[in-house]
């Protein structure tokens, strides 16, 4: 039985025009939302500056490649699934990747069905990885359920305000911007900030209501975090 495909924002790092065009039409042809970066610098930037579902990463690229690209990823601390490309079937080039932190590999040439299905698959796994609830100070996030409680007490949110909060609490304390709101709200970062506020003053009256200390914090212009209450 095939699974629904699920709408991913995916980072494509490579330097060959016309392969980084076929993968990129394809996915998106998919109902993925694709970013593109051609050298391994650019493609590091985005990786970090942004939360996508899976990376698919060339292994040779200019600036910096895609070994050492992988491994600063991991070292920021961030786990998303990275599906290494490379035009050499060479068992060595694998083991570099996967020590390096990658999840899967695909040599060139291959099927861009194969390559839909593998990024599916990365996603899927580390679906089933993240933990089924979220945690942040007193508030609590069972994804499964979608239920919401803060201080043992379930708060009422729409599925927009869902969606949000759980944007927030997987980057807590850390601010989660306009674009990665609208893109979890939405499915898009195109965004307008004045639909996204009218978003956040009902989060806000469901979270903070009540309680001595806000959770939610705006930061202007640029986006909103949530913290959790100093503990006293
Ligand atoms: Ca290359």
């Amino acid at each position: 039985m095939s699974q629904p495909t699920a709408k991913l924002r995916v980072l494509l790092i490579e330097d060959q025009r016309a392969q980084a065009e076929n993968i990129w039409e394809f996915l998106e042809m998919h109902g993925q939302v694709m970013d593109h970066a051609a050298d391994g610098q650019a493609g590091l930037q985005l990786a970090l500056e942004n939360d996508y579902d899976v990376i698919v990463l060339d292994l040779g690229l200019p600036r910096l490649d895609g070994v050492e690209v992988c491994r600063r990823v991991r070292a920021e601390g961030k786990a998303t699934p990275i599906l290494m490309l490379t035009a050499r079937e060479r068992l060595e080039d694998k083991l570099l990747g996967f020590e390096a932190g990658a999840d899967d590999y695909l040599t060139k040439p291959f099927e861009l069905r194969e390559l839909a299905a593998r990024v599916q698959v990365l996603h899927r796994r580390m679906q089933r990885l993240s933990p089924a609830v979220l945690m942040v100070g007193d508030l609590e996030l069972d994804l499964a359920n979608r239920i919401a409680t803060r201080g043992g007490q379930q708060i009422g949110l729409s599925p927009a305000g869902f969606r949000l909060l759980e944007a927030l609490m997987r980057k807590a304390p850390h601010v989660v911007q306009y674009n990665e709101l609208a893109q979890a709200l939405w499915g898009d970062p195109e965004h307008d900030p004045a639909r996204l506020h009218t978003h956040f003053s009902l989060l806000r009256n469901a979270v903070d209501r009540g309680f001595a200390q806000p959770m939610i914090h705006t930061v202007h212009s640029f986006g909103y975090r949530l913290v959790p209450p100093a503990a006293t």
